[in-house]
């Protein structure tokens, strides 16, 4: 049933130019996948919405966009190269690699004993080595050991680096924070569930600088936004939960963190994740570096290393939960339909302009209408195919309003609208439509 789901949301993706394998016609590369046109709009709108509501409408965020290849101390500063590790281990009889603790592996101890191979259920195995998950090149002419660098696996390196030149450009008062979207990599050893665990991927991070007193307070707060987006968004809450990382299996340098996790058809896996991250970054970078990266509190007269709350979101696994969230099939006059209810802050298509017939004028009008609301929204054109196969197709790619052009609209000068979600449909003037939608399409509906 699971496996189920989650092929008809691949075969949908496909279909409809959300997303493909990466690199497809050369048979494709693990982990890699490609957004297609629905895809990006998709993405953009949800990078848009967490920009707007965490950066934008904020004069606590500064939002910073940095280099994915770094000086390579940075990642030796962050812990990275010595311990962005997972233990990978390989079937001695068919080959297939796993990370270990995916197929049952808990102790560092012991060996895979007990544990037969998922593909091949033999139990044949490699000891258990230690992979570093960071994609290594070289930059400039000459590749030695000196010149290898690391793909990021992780935006934040970009924030702590930039945190001394956006306090001297910006001179925010503490606490503030610091935003950033952008690809992250990271060759995982099993890349799996579609755009669930792939090698490369968007993130979407803030760095809080708080005093350390006042950590708890921001924790609350990025948890609470953190919330908000998953519904504004439109991801479902009940499909949603918190995990508090117990304190035992916490990175080294974190003090609390809460995963955001979500149940996905093939079992509830992370989400997000939010940790009190202390002040090891900084810490470690003004050592490494030399550069001073204290903040000096002009009121109080203090001098110290701020803190940091970290809401970290993947942009992919969103993706995913809003689609996932958003199927549905339903009967329509006696067809199953199928429908993606999103939100329409985050639909590729919020409306699609139709003419009822290419001929008598209406196409011309319903390109006119389709411009006209472009202005305001993501509107589309679409002419082809009967009426019935675009509202279908619409309601596929999830478009929350479909606007008719008919030859009644000629005359009179209104327009059907018709909704997806309860496929009711009315008579509006063509005049009225920018205020209409603009009154639905408000942040958050
Ligand atoms: P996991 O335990 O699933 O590997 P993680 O704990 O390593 O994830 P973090 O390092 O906390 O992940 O990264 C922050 C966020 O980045 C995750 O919550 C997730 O949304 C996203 N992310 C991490 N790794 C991947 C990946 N391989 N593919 C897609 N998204 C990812």
């Amino acid at each position: 049933m699971a496996d189920v789901l989650m092929e008809k949301i691949i075969s949908l993706a496909k279909r409809r130019g959300f997303i493909f394998q990466g690199s497809e016609i050369y048979g494709g590369l693990a982990g890699t996948w490609d957004y297609g046109p629905m895809g990006v709009a998709l993405k953009n709108n949800i990078k848009n919405v967490w920009w707007k509501t965490w950066v934008d409408s904020r004069s606590d965020v500064h939002g910073v966009d940095a280099a994915i290849i770094m000086h390579p101390r940075v990642w030796k500063t962050s812990g990275h190269v010595t311990g962005f590790n997972d233990p990978l281990v390989e079937c001695k009889n068919c080959h297939s690699r796993f990370r270990a603790d995916q197929i049952g592996w808990t102790n560092s101890e012991s060996p895979l004993s007990g544990i037969v191979c998922p593909e091949c259920a033999k139990e044949d195995w490699t000891d258990v080595k230690n992979f570093n998950m960071m994609f290594k090149s070289s930059i400039g002419t000459v590749e030695d050991s000196a010149s290898a660098i690391y793909l990021r696996p992780e935006t934040a390196g970009g924030i702590f680096t930039n945190y001394k030149q956006v306090l001297d450009a910006m001179h925010p008062a503490i606490p503030f924070g610091i935003a950033q979207i952008g690809k992250a990599f990271r060759n995982e050893i099993a890349p799996r569930d579609f755009i669930f665990r792939v090698r490369e991927f968007e993130q979407m991070e803030l760095e809080w600088f708080t005093h350390e007193n006042e950590w708890e307070k921001w924790f609350e707060h990025w948890r609470e936004n953190m919330w908000n987006f998953i519904d504004t968004v439109g991801i479902d809450r009940d499909k949603t939960h918190e995990l508090e990382v117990p304190k035992e299996d916490l990175a080294h340098y974190s003090k609390r963190t809460i995963d955001f996790e979500f149940d996905y058809p093939f079992g509830r896996k992370e989400l997000y994740g939010l940790a009190y991250r202390t002040d090891f970054d900084l810490k470690g970078h003004m050592e490494a570096s030399g550069v001073d990266l204290q903040y000096f509190d002009q009121e109080s007269g203090e001098r110290f290393i701020p803190h940091v709350v970290e809401p970290s979101l993947g942009l992919d696994r969103t993706v995913l939960a809003v689609l996932l969230s958003a199927y549905g099939e339903d009967d329509a006059g006696g067809e199953t339909r199928i429908v993606l209810r999103l939100k329409p802050t985050v639909a590729p298509v919020q409306v699609a302009v139709l003419p009822l017939m290419k001929k008598g004028g209406l196409a011309e009008k319903a390109q006119e209408t389709a411009k006209a609301l472009s202005t305001h929204m993501i509107a589309r054109y679409d002419e082809s195919g009967s009426i019935g196969k675009r509202y279908r197709r619409q309601d596929e790619i999830g478009t929350p309003w479909c606007v008719t052009v008919d030859f009644d609209t000629l005359e009179d000068g209104t327009v059907t609208v018709r909704d997806r979600d309860t496929m009711k449909q009315e008579r509006i003037a063509v005049d009225e439509l920018p205020t209409y939608f603009s009154q639905k399409l408000t942040l958050g509906a």
